[in-house]
């Protein structure tokens, strides 16, 4: 059983650490006193009792715990079953369910059930569903079809996670919870209802105050568009033209705030009504739509879904995404880990990852055998305190019914079964000090949402998008494998050596004097094409670019080209010299000021002027990378920048190769993770042990398929 003292009782040391209201690490020694007491680390399932007949929950319990794991979630979508009919409320078969968990001694998240209302709901109030980017309501049948601002939805929603949160506040078991599910994902991310509409009138007013500093940001003399009154101001929906950039970018923030704010008045409830138990949500890794660090800003830490194979897929649709020199998955999977983790630079928890084939109509291939071990070690490497494999049974009706978990539909073993297993029985033995110590970063990517957004709003050429290009340049500088946060605008920048920031479209005079101390003070700092071309009320600044950090950069934009046909070479020089490269689908072209000439564009009408340029400025550097380089080139550069830096690998590996770095207590451990699915040789720069056998290591080791080895360095 688990009690308040548990949770606090000894665990002074992971509190501070995890930095949570309650210290998720002591579940596992409160829960699984057998083996689990030296682990820091949740190992759990997400379970759905309610798609179960209850004649398997006794045994589900068992095998669970037989299985080795320290908790579940459960319940997120079980709205129908909680409130049969308008606030008839019925729990008992959920408490039958946490009893029989919490009797085996597994902890339990409850997860507050509002992305699938019942059909009661929708018929009593259909103007609770969501309105599409083509001005279409959509229909209940599916999830997550919901207005995020609909007082009625949201009512609802508050009525039955407060009556669960007062129903299981103290039952024995219970120990935190998941609100909602995947806020945002679904196949229309912004809802253009009326309240949304009347919401968003309601946000600009509390925003700009008067009318007039409105219609100025905007420029809404443009077009005849001058507002006099708030309630004129429409949302960004087809209108025989594209809508106001400025609105148009105001709009998707409202609708990030529109989703935090739902998530909010759930979580007031539960630091109200559940005062003990730890807070959380599960977005999904590289979703885009809601601004993550303030979704998590108010939870006890960030928790988000993994599933590496559904990349693969995507990967299969768009061949063409194949030829680049970093691994497309790997990247894609460390970068989202990266991501969880520096959005409140804490460890953080995977809500869900992939056991199995996963998908709804179609689904990613089968993971091969050792991936799901490695995708475990891989959350672990960059972070995670807590893993839980989707899911504990496979359901053999509805919408994810090939949605395959560690038991078949038949409830014998999945292929993974055995191998998720004895990752589970490995974690635990991995010792308490390295699960503990801290992943040290001396590079940050900057992820802006206010860029991607206005990219996404006016993307300039047809293959550009914000998120490919900070895939790409945190797949180019990932090889440098000394650890990466992926930090906002706003962000400390001074933990860091280097700081690179693709694609920084929108930037803001705080954000620029950031940099500018940054650099000042020795910092390294790395722009990529579009460098402050808009300020942060998406008007284009009416200094010549790169706007408020010419100074910084010590260049001016000569121009700023969209490319087609045109490859123009790119031809290095001084600290680049090396291959000649090719800009892809722009060129910013530079005139230097006070800055050095790195690059220079070798064909086109550019030729001979600068692509990449480097100036001092104060006691650090800044660059300004204006190519669209190709995949070799950028992976080149941006690797010898962030070594003129200080940033270095501490050894030479293989591609396909993942290596992280963990210390604390003097103390320092490597993950090395191979992510081909063949053996490769490494040649390890330090000896060390084997944290798993405890032999020495030394010279060269050999990584089997997809294998995993954590050393403790000597
Ligand atoms: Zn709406």
């Amino acid at each position: 059983m688990i009690n308040r003292r548990d949770f606090l009782g000894g665990t002074v040391a992971a509190l501070a650490v995890a930095g949570s209201r309650h210290p998720v690490w002591a579940l596992a020694r409160t829960t699984a006193p057998n083996d689990a007491s030296m682990i820091p680390l949740l190992l759990g399932v997400d379970y759905y009792p309610d798609q179960t007949p209850e004649s398997l929950w006794e045994e589900d319990a068992r095998m669970m715990a037989d299985f080795g794991i320290t908790n579940v979630r459960i319940a997120e979508f079980a709205w129908a079953l909680m409130e049969p009919s308008e606030g008839k409320f019925d729990f008992a078969w959920l408490k039958r369910s946490v009893d029989i968990l919490n009797k085996h001694n597994i902890a339990i998240i409850l997860g507050t059930p509002s992305a699938s209302p019942p059909p009661w709901l929708t018929v009593t109030y259909p103007e609770v569903v969501e309105v599409d980017a083509q001005g279409l309501p959509l229909h209940p049948g599916g999830r997550r079809f919901t207005c995020p601002t609909n007082k009625t939805y949201r009512r609802l929603s508050l009525a039955v996670a407060s009556q669960m949160a007062r129903t299981f506040a103290e039952t024995p078991g219970v120990v935190g919870w998941q609100i909602d599910n995947e806020l945002t994902l679904s196949g229309s991310p912004r809802c253009y209802c009326n309240f949304c509409r009347a919401g968003f009138q309601d946000w600009l007013r509390a925003k700009y105050g008067k009318l007039d500093t409105l219609n100025q940001a905007w420029g809404t003399v443009f077009w005849s568009q001058t507002y006099t009154d708030f309630a004129q101001i429409p949302l960004p929906l087809s209108s025989g033209g594209d809508p106001n950039p400025g609105l148009a970018l105001d709009y998707d923030r409202y609708q990030s705030y529109a989703n935090v704010s739902f998530l909010e008045e759930q979580l007031t409830m539960l630091r109200k009504v559940c005062p003990r138990h730890f807070v959380t949500t599960n977005n999904v890794g590289l979703v885009d739509y809601i601004n993550q660090r303030d979704l998590y800003a108010k939870l006890d830490f960030v928790a988000f879904d993994n599933y590496p194979g559904f990349f693969k897929m995507h990967l299969h649709q768009q061949a063409k995404s194949e030829n680049v020199t970093w691994d497309p998955v790997l990247t894609s999977t460390a970068m989202s880990h990266d991501i969880g983790r520096s959005l409140q630079g804490r460890p953080f928890v995977i809500m869900e990852e992939q056991s199995g084939k996963a998908g709804q109509r179609m689904f990613s291939p089968q993971p091969e055998k050792g991936q799901l071990r490695l995708w475990t070690y891989q959350a672990v490497a960059h972070g995670a305190m807590g893993v839980n494999y989707f899911r504990w049974d496979t359901a053999t009706f509805g919408a994810e019914e090939y949605w395959h978990g560690i038991l078949n539909h038949d409830r014998s073993p999945s292929p993974g079964f055995d191998e998720i297993k004895q990752t589970i029985k490995e974690l635990k033995a991995l010792g308490r000090e390295v699960l503990e110590s801290q992943y040290v970063a001396d590079a940050a990517v900057i992820f802006d949402y206010d860029s991607d957004w206005a990219v996404q709003i006016q993307p300039q050429h047809y293959q550009l998008t914000y998120m490919s290009q900070v895939t790409a340049w945190y797949g180019a500088i990932s090889p440098s494998h000394t650890g990466i946060d992926v930090i906002v605008p706003g962000a400390e920048l001074a933990p860091y050596k280097i700081v690179v920031a693709p694609l920084p479209y929108v930037l803001s005079e705080a954000q620029a004097q950031k940099i500018r101390e940054f650099v000042r003070a020795g910092g390294t700092f790395v722009a990529g094409f579009r460098l402050g071309a808009k300020n942060e009320f998406s008007q284009i600044v009416r200094t010549p670019l790169p706007g408020p950090v010419r100074d910084i950069m010590g260049v001016t934009v000569e121009d700023y080209v969209p490319l087609y046909w045109e490859k123009p070479g790119v031809k290095f020089s001084g600290a680049l010299a090396g291959p000649d490269g090719q800009c892809g689908i722009w060129a910013d072209v530079l005139k230097p000021e006070t800055a050095e000439v790195l690059a220079t564009y070798s064909s086109s009408e550019h030729s001979g002027k600068a692509a990449i340029t480097r100036n001092s400025f104060g006691k650090g550097k800044a660059i300004y990378v204006g190519a669209d380089l190709d995949p070799a080139s950028l992976s080149r550069v941006l690797q010898t920048l962030a070594a003129s830096a200080g940033v270095q690998s501490m050894m030479e590996l293989p591609r396909g190769i993942e290596m992280t770095v963990r210390q604390g207590g003097g103390k320092r451990w490597i993950f090395l993770m191979n992510q081909k699915p063949e053996p490769q040789a490494v040649k390890l720069a330090k000896p060390g042990t084997d944290l798993l056998t405890g032999q020495a290591r030394s010279g060269e080791i050999e990584l089997s398929a997809y294998g995993v080895q954590v050393l403790r360095l000597s």
